[in-house]
């Protein structure tokens, strides 16, 4: 394999907001302490993968604002890319993830993903990872849309609760690791450009800090921030919010993935029916029963996600309806029934029998292809602050995710940084600035509820998945008075602590993308339709300002 060069590509700075530096009013010095050699943030594929790394030779601690498992990475379906068919190759698979990326992938990185893959499944199946195979106990692969053959590795269609099973099952059986579960990272500690660790909150300890040689953020995504979304309750935004904070550059974060096809019953959660579902044959149809797909790409069903989305879009404004059909009905039924067995009893719960009925589907926001930028070992622009998973912008998925990239980035960027941070980690050092703090009142009179209902429906509205010029100043204008609103206050607990941080993310996330005159990737301008490759094949990054 020819190894690419690191092209790095033009970059153009968004200045952020000036946001107070902590969610609480707390000094990291004046709180109950724990000292630790690698901290990591977060339990999914990204964090498990990093801690079990970094504790095989250092002490390392997981926080979770959640329970074990209680994870993106569990409720993956579909499953993970990796080149080990006999007509696929690394080239191959970097080639098409470089394709889906849209102008703005990096190829140096995209190559270090792609052959971490091999590793990380041999490494999975030697901790007994149980993936489906073939008849002849081959693992058996999955195609789905943008990958140019089978390369999915699956368990039916609960991938990621095998893998996050067996990452819970062996960072059990590291004595070096430990976890600490519904503990709750409010900020970084910062001293200068260095991270020595991080506020954390737990509802019996309360307050304390967790000082540590290196920090590994691994917080997931934002899904939370949309009123459609396939994303669990802890996909808030939290660790860029932090990592913002802090002083760390984002990059990229007007590219938000809306994925096609979730299972649309009104006043129900939102329930995702995987891509490999059209990967199987499924096809989409309006209610007059026309199959439109056609109609927008050459590759139909299969084309890449966000032309998926747009079409649905599209065409439920023509046939003016709420949602379109995926019809699985021409398949064998036992296919359907051994290949999607969560799927086909989700639907059932619902009455919807998805080998005689179809299924009823509309897009909801997916994944953060944006985040905190990190280079080939994970790391930030912040000393001493790794972040991996999809919190993190390493450069592979450029303006658009190929699906079942994501749980390969987490499970590879993961282990990379683990093993680095556990090899470069000095002693943690108790030393913090910058942590003034200026008067706030108590909440007691916001209605968090509704307020977070508010921004959920103004992101789905004016920062969803058609963009243009006057909706993105209109959601940036009303998400910087509310989030003045609550920067005057100090919250006791999670609830206000996640509304502050999905305010903020979210005003990033339109201010980049009110700056990005062009439609590229996920990034779809009604007012900028067309590729502009001459001004914006270039990075978006936000930085807090630098303070006086
Ligand atoms: C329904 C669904 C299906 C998907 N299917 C696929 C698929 O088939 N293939 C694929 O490649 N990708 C898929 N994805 C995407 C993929 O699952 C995620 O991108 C990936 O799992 C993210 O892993 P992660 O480790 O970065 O974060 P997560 O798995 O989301 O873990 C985040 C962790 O951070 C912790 N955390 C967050 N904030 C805080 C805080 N403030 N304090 C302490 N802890 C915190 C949480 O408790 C959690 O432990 C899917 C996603 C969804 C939602």
């Amino acid at each position: 394999m020819v190894t690419a060069a690191k092209v790095e590509l033009p970059r153009m700075l968004v200045e952020g907001p000036e946001v107070p530096r902590m969610l609480a009013q707390l000094h990291p010095l004046e709180l109950p302490r724990r000292t630790v050699d690698v901290l990591v943030i977060g339990g999914g594929v990204a964090g498990l993968s990093a801690a079990i790394a970094a504790s095989e030779t250092r002490d390392t601690l997981v926080l979770l604002k959640g329970a074990r498992g209680d994870t993106a990475t569990s409720w993956a379906q579909g499953g993970m890319a990796a080149v080990l068919g006999d007509d696929d190759s690394p080239d191959l698979h970097v080639k098409d993830t470089l394709t889906v990326a849209s102008g703005l992938g990096d190829a140096s990185i995209t190559e270090t993903v792609v052959r971490g893959g091999p590793d990380v499944v041999g490494r999975w199946l030697s901790w007994g990872g149980r993936f489906d195979r073939t008849d002849n106990d081959r693992l058996l692969l999955a195609r789905e849309g943008g990958h140019s053959v089978s390369r999915i590795i699956h368990a039916g269609d609960q991938t990621g609760a095998e893998i996050q099973r067996l990452l819970i099952a062996r960072s059990a059986s590291m004595p070096r690791l430990s976890v600490l579960e519904s503990t709750f990272v409010l900020d970084l500690i910062t001293d200068g450009p260095v991270v020595r660790g991080a506020i954390a909150w737990a509802p019996r300890q309360g307050f304390f800090s967790v000082w540590a040689g290196a920090t590994i953020l691994c917080t997931g995504g934002v899904g939370q921030l949309y009123r459609e979304t396939t994303n669990p309750g802890v996909a808030s935004g939290d660790g860029i919010a932090m990592a913002y904070r802090a002083g760390a550059t984002l990059r990229g974060m007007e590219f938000v993935q809306f994925h096609p096809t979730v299972l649309y019953v009104a006043g129900m959660s939102r329930f995702l029916v995987s891509e490999t579902a059209r990967g199987e044959g499924g096809v989409l149809r309006d209610r007059t029963g026309y199959r439109f797909m056609p109609e927008y790409h050459p590759d139909a069903e299969l084309a890449p996600r966000d032309v998926v989305s747009r079409a649905i879009v599209r065409q439920l404004a023509k046939v003016h309806d709420t949602h379109v059909y995926l019809d699985m009905t021409h398949l064998p039924a036992d296919r359907i029934r051994q290949r999607f067995p969560v799927i086909y009893r989700a639907c059932l719960d619902f009455g919807i029998d998805m080998t005689k009925d179809q299924i009823p589907v509309h897009p909801a926001c997916h994944y953060m292809v944006g985040g905190v930028r990190t280079d080939e070992l994970g790391r930030t622009a912040l000393e001493n602050l790794y972040a991996c998973g999809e919190v993190a912008s390493t450069g592979l998925h450029g303006a658009n995710r190929m699906g079942s990239n994501s749980l390969l980035e987490g499970a590879v960027m993961g282990h990379k940084a683990g093993e680095h941070a556990a090899a470069a980690v000095r002693k943690p050092e108790m030393r913090a600035d910058g942590f003034t703090f200026g008067s706030r009142s108590y909440a007691g009179d916001l209605d968090l509820q509704d307020l977070d209902n508010a921004v959920r429906a103004l992101m789905w509205r004016l920062v969803g998945i058609e963009r243009d010029g006057p909706g993105l100043d209109s959601a940036c204008s009303r998400l910087q008075t509310w989030n003045h609103l609550v920067s005057q206050r100090v919250f006791g607990d999670p609830q206000g602590w996640v509304l502050v941080n999905k305010l903020l993310v979210g005003w990033l996330i339109a201010r980049s993308a009110g700056k990005r005159l062009e439609t590229r990737g996920t990034h779809y301008r009604r007012d900028y339709d067309a590729l502009d490759d001459a001004h914006w094949r270039r990075d978006l990054e936000v930085r807090r300002p630098e303070r006086a």
